[in-house]
């Protein structure tokens, strides 16, 4: 982790947040959202509230993006609540929320193929509609603390929804309309490509790395 927050995720900050946001990437955060990602995904819905099945049987080919969407949103979500409660002590809300913009582009670069890379699409989308950030005329990126926290909030809301209906018709809807990479994103992410920032690094194991 420490080596994807240090040849990724801090290239992409220096390249896409602006310089005043750009301490608020922290590996505290990177490792905290990424936990949290994880324990979001045990908990939530499994099955429909309306005997439709499993969650997963009612919305189909959309199942998993919108559950790594789930995960990514509710681990946030847990995280300013822990924070409140002070039951996490380490670092600021600022760091949480700013990394995880960073690693929203991270995670795009996967692409339409992978759950993760269309549940950040859909997020990116919902969270520039909402306000969550902002992009200057430099091409860099912003977090609106507040109306970040409205997102998370509203986003949670219309995912537990969806997943709870078993809603396979709005789902489809959503990843329609915000599973999308607009002009200008996709012209922010060629400059990640051209400042040779990988998509992704790989953990070299297993027995011949050990000599055995
Ligand atoms: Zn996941």
């Amino acid at each position: 982790m420490r080596a994807k927050f240090d040849t990724i995720m801090l290239p992409i900050a220096n390249e896409l947040i602006v310089p005043e946001q750009r301490n608020n990437v922290t590996f505290t955060g990177f490792f905290a959202n990424t936990m949290f990602h994880e324990v979001a995904h045990g908990l939530g819905i499994k099955n429909t509230l309306n005997n439709k099945g499993t969650v997963r049987q009612s919305l189909k080919e959309h199942a998993s993006a919108l559950e790594e969407g789930k995960a990514d949103i509710l681990g946030l979500y847990m995280i300013r609540q822990l924070l409140d409660k002070k039951v996490i002590t380490e670092g600021k809300l600022e760091e949480y929320y700013t990394t995880f913009m960073a690693g929203i582009f991270r995670s795009v670069r996967f692409g339409a193929s992978s759950a993760h890379g269309k549940a950040n699409m859909v997020r990116f989308n919902y969270f520039q509609e909402k306000g969550a950030f902002s992009r200057n005329e430099q091409g860099l990126y912003s977090v609106n603390m507040e109306k970040m926290s409205e997102a998370i909030d509203s986003l949670s809301k219309l995912i537990l929804t969806l997943q709870g209906n078993g809603d396979y018709q709005g789902v489809d809807d959503l990843v329609a309309q915000k599973g999308v990479i607009t002009e200008t994103l996709a012209a922010d992410l060629a400059r990640l490509e051209t400042a040779n920032i990988p998509v992704d690094i790989v953990f070299k194991q297993g027995k011949k790395v050990l000599g055995l």
